[in-house]
């Protein structure tokens, strides 16, 4: 038995009880591993979707060029469906993302544009104007815009949600999913409340991050709006693909306790984690009170550690940022001589 190709190989990813962690919670807690997917992350199966719907309507023609701005997991999922499909792919990104997505992705053949993080997203130095304006200007091309393509909602929609539902039996109560373009967590939230309206849609922020702020209000409020280490979640502004009507409430979680939590991750559960998944698992904690025994949560896991080698799993790089002080977090490595 084989898959054609490595396309094939996206979705149907485990469910993993996690039994160290959330010991005081008396709800069953399960981590849903999007790293088996073939770009290491959940973001595969709305790349594949959006391709392919932009193949039907006609918008992606063959020989084409992809552009895309992305913080490295989108790209890594167009760069994989773009090696199979025979399109060219050129991808900007901002300078606050590891080193190891932006190789990764050259990996594939991409071309990666490394724009400056700080400046307004209409600045024209801004990851979003580059790679509108190269849009314009290079020709057979085609911008996903993950943001607002509703491809990468129903993605989510037709898979990751059936596919917990499965999982569980249908006995998930909550679900818990760090939101960056929203699209997992409108996708695969709305698939389960209509399965069982009565599932709790918990979306995970962060500091800096206007989204929180924005359900509770429905103010967008730019002093929310300021630099952060997290990677993959939060957003200064608000992408179509957040549907705050499928999404109960946000719990925001800092960078510290996010970076902190991710390395818990490995040390006692044994998962090679991505740092929004440390968020979700950090906010879990923060919102332990909220669970009861019999509840079935399920936290989605993103993305892989082996992204965040030099950072989060770095005790320097930890230390740096004042998230860690004296206390040393793994061996020491010795040089014997
Ligand atoms: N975690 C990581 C590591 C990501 O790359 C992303 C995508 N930005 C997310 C979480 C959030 O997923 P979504 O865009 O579907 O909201």
């Amino acid at each position: 038995m084989w898959y054609n190709n490595i396309l094939e190989t996206i979705g149907n990813t485990p469910l993993v009880k996690l039994n160290v962690i959330p010991k005081d919670i008396k709800a069953t807690v399960l981590a849903k591993i999007e790293t088996t997917n073939p770009g290491n992350s959940i973001k595969d199966r709305m790349a594949l979707k959006m391709i392919e719907d932009a193949e039907k309507s006609g918008k992606l023609k063959p020989g084409g060029t992809i552009i895309e701005g992305t913080s490295g997991n989108t790209g890594m999922g167009l760069a994989i469906a773009a090696v199979i499909k025979g399109y060219k792919c050129i991808f900007t990104t901002t300078d606050k993302q590891s080193k190891e997505k932006v190789d990764a992705l050259r990996a594939f053949g991409a071309e990666v544009i490394v724009c400056p993080t700080n400046v307004d997203p209409e600045d024209q130095r801004s990851y979003y104007s580059v790679s509108t304006r190269l849009e314009r200007e290079v020709p057979n091309s085609w911008k996903p815009n993950q943001y607002d393509n509703p491809s990468n909602t129903q993605a989510n929609y037709e898979q990751t949600g059936p596919e917990i539902w499965e999982q569980t039996e249908g006995k998930i109560t909550h679900l818990i999913v760090g939101a960056g373009t929203g699209g997992t967590i409108s996708g695969a939230g709305k698939y389960l409340k209509e399965k069982n309206p009565a599932i709790q849609v918990l979306g995970i922020d962060t500091y800096g991050s206007v989204f929180k702020k924005y359900k509770e209000t429905g103010i967008f409020d730019k002093n929310e709006i300021y630099p952060y280490i997290t990677e993959g979640i939060g957003e200064d502004f608000l992408p179509q693909n957040v549907n705050f009507e499928v999404i109960d409430y946000f719990e925001k979680v800092s960078d510290k306790d996010a970076a902190l939590m991710t390395r818990e991750i490995a040390r006692k559960e044994g998962i090679f984690a991505g740092n929004s998944s440390g968020s979700a698992v950090a906010g879990l904690m923060q919102m332990k009170d909220r669970f009861k025994e019999g509840d079935v949560v399920v936290i989605i896991f993103p993305d892989h550690g082996s992204r965040y080698v030099g950072k989060m799993y770095n005790e320097d790089w930890l230390r740096e940022r004042g998230f860690l002080k004296d206390e040393k977090l793994t061996a020491r490595t010795i040089i014997s001589k």
